[in-house]
């Protein structure tokens, strides 16, 4: 869908309060507390102030109300859903990922505005990365933000440390994931793993003896080692240092001052990445 039919679609609140009834409750509204299908929706008049603007249902059987936006990232924003819906539409199109001066243009909200609702779409992001571990081959390696790792691991730096790993079929990637830790002891680095791997992946790395620690504490399936020396070790990991040199141009090229947000734009680069077949389906 482009821009001009996306905003047609959802030109009013009525239309995405519609569109998001109909994705959190497809086969019609169901009572978070209670569980009953007995509701009726609440009108727009016996509602206070604009907070309280998007449809409230009111279970029949506990009295519960529940309003569509809640437990979202819209959730008592008083940007107009017009407006969210759009700059999700521009996140999600947008594979360099969009600058809050740019959404506060398009928008016409306020750069504080913007900066929110782009922080809070990113965070949605982390909430569905985190749902996922990733399985079969999995790559893992290091870096640092905003320097060279090599020969420096683990001491030397006051760079930010990141641990990032990829799932390999048949030879290309499929799904990346990317952590910032304060450093690179086992016990920051088993930390991620544990959290983005299932048990029993098959372990790819460089043989740093801190993989090979965590790889038998994972219990996992066995570890591959390639070690610079090997010679065809940028042959082996040439999709994840293909993904490292991206991230960087992308965090390099629309981010100034960021810091602050690091790891919720690696959550927005490998949000986009894991989903880089998905075409307009993204947004
Ligand atoms: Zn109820």
């Amino acid at each position: 869908m482009n821009l001009v039919d996306f905003t047609n679609r959802f030109s009013s609140e009525s239309a995405c309060e519609e569109h998001l009834i109909a994705l959190r409750w497809p086969s019609g509204f169901c009572c978070p507390k209670c569980g009953s299908r007995n509701a009726m929706r609440v009108q727009a008049a016996h509602r206070r102030n604009a907070v309280n603007r998007v449809p409230l249902f009111e279970c029949k059987d506990c009295h519960r109300q529940t309003s569509v936006t809640s437990g979202t990232i819209f959730h008592k924003s008083q940007t107009p859903l017009t407006k969210w819906f759009v700059a999700i539409y521009l996140v999600a199109n947008d594979k360099g990922g969009i600058a809050a001066t740019t959404l506060e243009r398009a928008l016409g909200v306020s750069y504080p505005i913007a900066c929110l609702m782009l922080r809070k779409i990113r965070i949605a992001m982390a909430d569905r990365n985190a749902k996922y571990r990733l399985e079969g081959i999995v790559q893992v390696d290091d870096f640092y933000l905003g320097g060279e790792s090599e020969g420096k691991r683990g001491r030397g730096t006051d760079q930010a440390p990141v641990v990032t790993g990829v799932s390999m079929k048949k030879g290309k990637p499929e799904y990346l994931f990317m952590d910032l830790v304060n450093d690179l002891s086992k016990h920051s680095v088993l930390e991620v793993l544990s959290g983005r791997l299932t048990k029993g992946v098959i372990l790819e790395t460089d043989g740093w003896p801190t993989y090979a620690s965590c790889a038998e504490d994972l219990g996992v399936q066995s570890h591959l080692i390639t070690r610079s020396r090997d010679g065809n070790k940028n042959e082996t990991f040439q999709w994840l240092d293909k993904a490292i040199s991206n991230f960087k141009k992308f965090i390099d090229g629309t981010y100034h001052g960021r810091q602050l947000d690091d790891q919720l734009y690696m959550e927005e680069y490998t949000y986009r990445y894991n989903r880089r077949n998905f075409g307009h389906r993204l947004v």
